[in-house]
């Protein structure tokens, strides 16, 4: 459970101030009133020891599954934005493969309210790019956006067809809209449920062609090339994927992408004992393609991490590795994940992490940058990053208990959320605090 509380006046001290859209990093106090940042606290504010920590703007994850409508029994919008403030995320994406999927003004409305209802984090939903995502013929993208969807997408499949992956281009142009593709040939990947490489040869599990992926970016780069309409590669996970959208950045393409925290610090071995908790789509790829996420983020060809949090029932997933449905939670372990894979590997350090839960999402997205400045909205994420802590599912705030990190020991945590006057609390975690007079302002 988040333990949450409301403050007229708040004063966070002593915390590193790490700001990837004003390129600011230093030590310093940040005062809110009536929700907004300040200048200085009022007397009397309620000050919290952020001594050790980050304070940033709050994160984002742009690819997210809140299973609502339709699957409450795996995760609803409450539970789903309550386990997002958990891991220090202010803003989710989520998906439209709901049941009924997002193809409708309607249910976009419903989703909104019910995230307003919820009062736990900012969602933007996703819509489909076709109606049903069945693949055939396309949304109205321009009475969507009017609704508030942050881009469209037929996420949990690919739109294999070309002319109307065509169509859907030339009428995003029109509007405006970002188009997510997760890029997966249907034909090509076949019944595959695991990487087709060494790992399932060994085991004898039926293997998903990496060109699946790969062939799909392809198309919808020559697509994007015609059409000069902004196309955005959900969860990247091959090495010569992430290279097809290094080429297209290069040419000038408005190409962005996204890799999941999964896809850097776990290759295809960890399928081979079956668990169907490390069965996901795209699947676990070998150490080379893993490596060259890592890269990809590091060079600027991948521009955030994504978690696609994808929570499923034990039962479901007890159905053994073939038939499981794919996919993991995420949305808890991704700050300490993130940093296992960019910052303990010495590769990347805290401001670059940061932004690529900030300012990266903020720009795939065309959103307004959220500087953490006097007049702004209160909008912070408070990370703790030597903090050492054990992954235990029974703890999450999420309803999913599906993750191949239980009983990992990472270091580096989210501790909460700073949103307006409120002040939400990750379980196990603790602030000190305290009711008194800020006389030494920063
Ligand atoms: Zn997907």
């Amino acid at each position: 459970m988040l333990q949450t509380s409301n403050y007229d006046s708040l004063l966070i001290r002593g915390g590193r101030i790490i700001d990837p859209f004003t390129d600011r990093d230093e030590i310093g106090d940040i005062a809110v009133v009536n929700g907004v940042v300040a200048r200085a606290p009022t007397n009397n504010a309620h000050v919290i020891d952020a001594s050790g920590w980050i304070v940033c703007p709050g994160l984002m994850d742009i690819h997210v599954h809140l299973r609502e409508p339709g699957q409450t029994h795996k995760e609803t919008i409450e539970t789903g934005t309550a386990a997002a403030v958990a891991g220090g995320f202010t803003f989710v994406a989520c998906m439209p493969n709901t049941k009924p999927p997002l193809d409708h003004p309607d249910a976009i409305r419903s989703v909104l309210e019910r995230a307003r209802n919820a009062g736990h984090c900012q969602v933007g939903p996703i819509a489909a790019i076709t109606k049903g995502r069945s693949g055939n013929t396309i949304t109205d993208f321009g009475v969507l956006l009017d609704t508030g969807v942050v881009a469209l997408s037929d996420d949990g499949d690919g739109v294999d067809d070309d002319s109307v992956m065509r169509a859907a281009f030339e009428s995003a142009r029109e509007v405006g809209a970002v188009l997510i593709q997760h890029c997966e040939y249907k034909a090509i990947s076949a019944a595959g449920v695991m990487h087709l490489g060494d790992v399932s040869r060994r085991r004898g599990f039926p293997g998903l062609d990496p060109r699946s992926e790969e062939a799909m970016i392809e198309r919808d780069i020559d697509l994007c090339r015609e059409t000069s309409s902004r196309y955005h590669v959900a969860h990247v996970s091959t090495a010569r994927a992430v290279d097809l959208v290094r080429r297209a950045k290069a040419e000038g393409l408005p190409v962005t992408t996204e890799v999941c925290t999964h896809h850097l610090v776990l290759t295809d071995e960890a399928c081979a004992e079956g668990d169907p908790n490390t069965k996901m789509h795209p699947p676990l790829r070998p150490w080379a393609d893993v490596e060259e996420c890592r890269r990809g983020l590091l060079d600027g060809t991948i521009d955030c991490i994504v978690t696609d949090h994808a929570p499923h029932t034990v039962e479901e997933k007890a159905a053994g590795f073939l038939r499981a449905p794919p996919g993991i939670v995420g949305l808890e372990t991704a700050v300490g994940l993130a940093a296992q894979a960019m910052i303990e590997s010495g590769l990347a350090d805290w401001p670059q992490l940061v932004a690529w839960f900030t300012a990266g999402p903020t720009a795939v997205l065309n959103r307004r940058p959220r500087p953490i400045e006097v007049g702004a909205r209160a909008d912070l994420s408070l990370l703790s990053p030597l903090s050492r802590w054990t992954v235990d599912p029974q703890r999450f705030v999420s309803r999913g208990r599906n993750t191949p990190f239980s009983g990992w020991k990472l270091t580096g945590k989210a501790i909460g959320t700073v949103q307006g006057r409120r002040v939400a609390v990750s379980p196990g975690a603790r602030l000190k605090s305290s009711q008194q007079p800020a006389e030494d302002f920063r």
